[in-house]
């Protein structure tokens, strides 16, 4: 393990700050370093490993589909692609969808399709969007200028023109900020690398209603939030409203890289052919992934029920530990599986110390604790999990 992360620290770009841990292997919620030592795995890659680690379905998935056709061209149609974007748009709001590989680029999809639709619909100089502070849209160009924290932005100006930000959950601040060059507003329907923010459900519907008063096209970045991990496939279907666009990735592929973004028929009419490509979008092996990863999550109901519950449970437990450390513990959020516990402090020495007793948890924004176990966690892990807690927060307080 050393002589890895000696070479890993020589040989990758160092844009990470990474623990010294190497991984190997994985099984459902356990993930196993080289040395072999086990730990139980509350951040899921992100909220990426939706169906844990491994999940036999997934693999099997992968394995038939490489040894058939691993990739073609997207001058052809391929059998999955075309399976997956029917599933996804007779489980969502959307008609269409155009897949790429990652959150980012569905992202820099949606941020285009906007500004076409627009630009075709009411003419030129409307092509402004809004987004929130705190939110995180990804790494390109587009979206770091999206992304409303200036920690991503330092030293890769000049950025994009036609942005605003606005403060989330301030339905005031948005209607002040709106004007004629706006074409749409773009948010997460929860906040992931802001800390788990969860809006009212009166303020996102209140955006949605202002969008379509105003013919401004809503924009939902639900990379994080979607397949399931709130308790629903996607996290809009829990404040009751439907957006016009909408970003998937993390959860989508269960651990393989794919990105998507859906449109409804009216907007997604403004890309025709050459509008945008991506040669990899929607390769067979990563559609073979996201099917076997769909339809497990889809089945009879029972994950997504399941997350809801198990995520209440999992909250009520959080909870107990704030009532106990007052003075640590300043607030429990979150939906579903996609929970944070935000400290007083800075959160990295609870992490290492949830990692010297066998858990992965992720810190966000500093101070704020970020569970995002795979929606087949157990009671019995959320219950180690919150053992070690209590424990760690007891030498804290
Ligand atoms: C992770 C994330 C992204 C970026 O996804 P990448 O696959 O890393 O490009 C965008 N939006 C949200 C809400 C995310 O959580």
């Amino acid at each position: 393990m050393k002589r890895h992360i000696e070479e890993g620290s020589r040989f990758l770009m160092n844009t990470y700050q990474r623990f010294p841990l190497v991984f190997q292997k994985g099984r459902g919620c356990r993930v196993y370093t080289t040395e072999g030592k086990e730990y139980i795995d509350f951040v899921g890659g992100i909220a990426v490993n939706v169906l844990g680690h491994c999940h036999p379905r997934v693999v099997v998935a992968i394995q038939k589909q490489a040894q058939r056709l691993m990739h073609v061209s997207n001058l052809y149609y391929n059998e999955l692609q075309i399976k997956l974007a029917k599933l996804l748009v007779e489980n969502s709001f959307a008609d269409r969808v155009f897949f790429c590989n990652s959150g980012a680029e569905a992202n820099e999809a949606a941020i285009k399709l906007a500004r076409k639709y627009s630009k075709q619909r009411y003419g030129e100089g409307r092509y402004e969007i809004i987004t929130a502070y705190n939110s995180f849209h990804g790494r390109t160009i587009a979206t770091i200028t999206a992304t409303g924290q200036d920690k991503v932005k330092e030293g890769f100006e000049p950025l994009l023109p036609g942005f605003r930000h606005v403060r989330y959950n301030d339905i005031e601040e948005l209607k002040r900020a709106i004007n004629e060059n706006t074409c749409a507003v773009m948010l997460e329907p929860i906040q992931g690398e802001g800390g788990v923010i969860v809006p009212s459900k009166e303020y996102l519907q209140q955006v949605r209603r202002l969008c379509s008063e105003k013919g401004l096209l809503l924009i939902f970045d639900e990379v994080q939030t979607g397949i399931g991990r709130t308790g629903t496939l996607f996290a809009y279907e829990q404040f009751g409203i439907e957006p016009d666009i909408m970003t998937l990735a993390k959860g989508l592929g269960g651990g393989f890289p794919i990105g998507a973004m859906l449109a409804r028929d009216r907007i997604a009419e403004a890309f025709t052919p050459g509008s945008h490509a991506s040669t990899f979008g929607g390769n067979p092996l990563a559609c073979a992934a996201a099917i076997a990863t769909l339809e497990t999550v889809l089945e009879d109901g029972i994950m997504l029920y399941e997350c809801k519950t198990k995520g209440e449970y999992f909250m009520q437990r959080l909870l107990d530990l704030k009532d106990r450390f007052s003075t640590v513990v300043v607030d429990v959020r979150g939906m579903g599986l996609m929970l944070g516990m935000q400290l007083s402090r800075d959160c990295a020495p609870v992490v290492k110390a949830c990692m010297e007793r066998g858990i992965l948890v992720n810190c966000t924004a500093g101070n704020t604790l970020r569970f995002t176990p795979p929606l087949t966690v157990t009671l019995d892990d959320i219950d180690i999990l919150v053992e070690v807690l209590k424990d760690v927060l007891g030498r804290l307080s």
